[in-house]
């Protein structure tokens, strides 16, 4: 962890993790900073969700547009009650999945004025707000510490890959946050499942490590919003839908068909990147090329694509394979999908 120096040295002052630290970057986010900190999903940029004025500054230094909402990180389920409408399928949601990387979706509160209590800045203008609670141990320590909830989205410049390591962080954060705390590589690597929730039924806005399946365990009714997997015209629940996302600034172009047909394809291209799988031999040894792990590994292909993102960039296209859509691929596909802004050739 270390406080940014105002001169431009790059001076990177790297602490082990103490209460002390803790306690410094909580005392940050109650007095209106901005703190980076590590989750299970990916980096946050964390700021007090009570504070407009933090709030503004999160979506400055993301360069990110003003009407995609925040998420609200809570220290644990119960505490939604205070800013938000909650009910019973929320908390057995909430006893299954929280804390963990669930995103739910729920009316905000208002206070004896009317107003409410998390402001609308932090939520894109909507009357909901996104409610998570981390299981990372970094994360719940500094929510707990800090005593408000910790608006964070992840830690990125607006559009970039998310950030899953210290360097990436410090890539895109470097001088705009007021403190980093480094937490090591990502577990998960995508970010939380987004879920909005009526009654007894819940619709998927964002996949994550928190699958259809394993909702579907917990509640009948689960849906996909069509615009995870497919470019969607109209006004999304979801605000930060609409915007291209999770991409590097080379073009990257999806490629689907069987493995011979994609080797035929490549087998010509020259200066490129290529994001595969380990089985794929013929393109393993090419300059430019790097895997994301086993064909139906999803969490190890979750865990690595951002960094990989993130290190094939610098070429004009990146091809990448076209990973199956179930369980975790689901959220695979949804950030390749977004990063190659629909772009698919089919083999
Ligand atoms: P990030 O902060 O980068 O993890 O992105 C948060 C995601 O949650 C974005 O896609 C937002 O649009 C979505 N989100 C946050 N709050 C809401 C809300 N109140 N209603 C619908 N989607 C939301
Ligand atoms: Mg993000």
């Amino acid at each position: 962890m270390f406080p940014n120096p105002s001169d431009a040295a790059f001076n990177i002052d790297t602490k082990i993790i103490t209460p002390d630290l803790i306690e410094q970057a909580a005392r940050c986010v109650r007095e209106g900073g901005l703190v980076v900190f590590p989750t299970e999903t990916v980096y946050g940029l964390g700021a007090n969700a009570l504070d407009s004025r933090a709030a503004k500054r999160i979506y400055a230094a993301k360069g990110r547009p003003s009407d995609n909402p925040l998420i609200c990180h809570m220290s644990s389920p119960d505490r939604a009650e205070i800013y938000c409408e909650t009910n019973e399928l929320y908390y057995r949601l909430a006893r299954r999945f929280m804390p963990g990387p669930l995103t739910v979706i729920l009316p905000k509160k208002n206070d004896k004025n009317g107003v409410p209590v998390i402001p609308d800045s932090v939520t894109g203008g909507l009357a909901t707000a996104a409610v998570r609670v981390p299981s990372n141990a970094v994360a719940r320590e500094l929510i707990e510490r800090a005593g408000v909830p910790v608006a964070a989205p992840s830690a990125n410049i607006s559009g970039r890959p998310s950030p899953t390591a210290l360097r990436h962080v410090i890539e895109d954060m470097y001088g705009r946050a007021d403190m980093i705390i480094d937490g090591g590589e990502s577990e998960i690597g995508l970010e939380s499942t987004v879920i909005t929730i009526d009654r007894n039924t819940i619709k998927i806005l964002r996949p994550g490590a928190v699958t259809p399946e394993d909702l579907r365990g917990v509640c009948g009714s689960v849906t996909v919003d069509p615009a995870v997997c497919e470019k969607f015209d109209g006004v999304p629940l979801s605000p930060g839908m609409k915007y291209r996302h999770y991409a590097p600034r080379a073009r990257v172009i999806m490629l689907e068909g069987e493995d011979e047909a994609v080797y035929g394809f490549l087998a010509d291209k020259q200066d490129c990147g290529i994001l595969c799988y380990d089985t794929d031999t013929p393109l393993l040894d090419r300059p430019g090329t790097m895997s994301m792990g086993k064909k139906e590994d999803h969490a190890t292909q979750a865990r690595r694509l951002f960094a990989c993102l993130r290190d094939l960039d610098g070429v004009e296209v990146i091809y990448t394979r076209m990973p199956s859509r179930d369980g975790l691929g689901l959220a695979v596909y949804n950030r390749l999908i977004k990063a190659a802004g629909y772009e698919v050739i089919s083999l």
